[in-house]
């Protein structure tokens, strides 16, 4: 069931979609890579996608969110997304919250969400999504657990 202050539109449903499809291809294909995918949405077009890098450039800051971000910046010259929407396949971290606040981005859309995950997904476990919302009523909207039956497979923690 999806959770948040905000409805995704089409266009920001589709592109989550095809980010699940892209991350569940990661996690058959290459095991090296944490099989998490994003991208970043103006005026319901994608302009940049991202996929996690951690691993791949040994940089623990190259989570998807991040690397969507810094695509989507430089294809346009300026370091404001300012309207934009970030689709992804995992509940952002606090440092992809803290970024998306940097760049503007008013609309955040998720597939796997909090509880449920395997540990090591977040930096400061006790800091929940709505403690940034409340800290910036003004920052961002968000939709969680959308499509999330189609992702727990990745991030889900093993039942029993
Ligand atoms: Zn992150």
């Amino acid at each position: 069931m999806t959770q948040g202050t905000i409805e995704p539109t089409e266009a920001e449903t589709a592109a989550l979609a095809h980010a699940i499809t892209r991350a569940s291809g990661i996690a058959r294909d290459e095991t090296d890579r944490a099989p998490i995918v994003a991208a970043i949405l103006v005026d319901d077009e994608v302009i940049a996608w991202g996929d996690n890098e951690v691993h791949v450039e040994n940089d623990p800051s190259r989570h998807a969110e991040i690397v969507a971000i810094s695509r989507a910046c430089a294809e346009r010259g300026t370091p404001s997304l300012q309207g934009a929407s970030i689709v992804t396949t995992l509940q952002p971290c606090e440092m992809c919250l803290g970024a998306i606040r940097m760049s503007g981005i008013a609309r955040v859309i998720f597939a796997a969400g909090r509880p449920g995950l395997k540990d090591g997904y977040f930096a400061f476990p006790g800091l929940a999504l709505e403690q940034f919302v409340e800290a910036d009523p003004e920052g961002f909207g968000w939709a969680g657990h959308v499509m999330e039956a189609d992702v727990m497979a990745l991030y889900g923690k093993r039942e029993g």
